[in-house]
């Protein structure tokens, strides 16, 4: 497969993605938090950048674009349901809504809760899924705009994405996250070792982003609800999933 994907720490701690394809040498970016590393990857790889896929209105993930090398022939690509807080879009999309990238095709999916009109890029050939501020390392994005169940309902749809999915999003809180979650689930040994792995990238400053579906799913207390045991840990035995995760997001915003 020719796709390539790079990992561009930006800003205090979020990550761009640039989706490089070797065949074209053309290449992609989702979200934009800051140019200058962006251009420099581009530069020292010798792509040249045709595409901007942005998730969500919020300056970290957009104010690098005007700055991109090649900003004047980019496509930018965002929600039609955020295209009033987006920069100008090429192309405004939804929620089922499939376009093409580089030759391959990416998955519109709603996943509002973080923003009302955030969105996710699932790119099945390439087995990734770019979710932000959405489903994110060993969390879930703080909901400024919408509601529990609307996050809830987001990360169902992610959830159901192939196992073997690479999740691609948007900052480096796994380290807080890993502390969070232990508090939830003490009992799960997946979850355990997975914290020794995340002190010990954070300490050789290593990227504990992207991570994969089948790992979130193992130990993201924010796809656990549906867990008797983390039902009872937090005394909410008999409760339903959305309640629990409602429980689950209020600590984590407390934490
Ligand atoms: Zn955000």
């Amino acid at each position: 497969m020719p796709y390539e994907i790079v990992t561009i720490p930006c800003l205090v701690d979020n990550y761009a993605f640039l989706i490089g394809n070797a065949d074209t040498r053309e290449a992609a970016i989702v979200d934009v938090p800051d140019a200058a590393p962006i251009n420099a990857e581009l530069a020292r790889r010798g792509w040249t950048l045709t595409t901007a896929l942005l998730t969500h209105h919020h300056w970290d993930h957009v104010d690098g674009l005007d700055d991109l090398t090649g900003r004047e022939g980019l496509v930018v690509i965002g929600a039609q349901a955020d295209a009033q807080r987006l920069p100008p879009l090429s192309r405004a999309v939804g929620e089922g809504d499939t376009i093409d990238v580089l030759g391959a095709p990416a998955h519109i999916i709603d996943v509002s809760g973080h923003t009302l009109g955030h969105i996710a890029f699932h790119m099945p050939s390439l087995d990734a899924v770019f979710t932000a501020d959405s489903l994110m390392a060993l969390g879930c994005g703080r909901l400024f705009e919408g509601t529990p169940a609307q996050m809830f309902e987001s990360l169902q749809k992610l959830q159901s994405l192939p196992e073997d999915t690479v999740v691609y999003s948007g900052h480096e809180y796994t380290a807080t996250n890993a502390k969070f979650a232990a508090t939830i689930e003490p009992g799960n040994s997946t979850l355990i070792s997975r914290i020794d792995v995340t002190e010990t990238a954070r300490k050789a400053g290593t990227p504990t982003v992207p991570s994969s579906l089948r790992l979130e799913r193992a130990t993201n207390p924010f796809l656990r609800a549906h867990s008797p045991q983390i039902a009872d840990h937090l005394g909410m035995s008999g409760a339903s999933a959305v309640e629990v995760f409602t429980e689950v997001r209020k600590r984590r915003d407390n934490f």
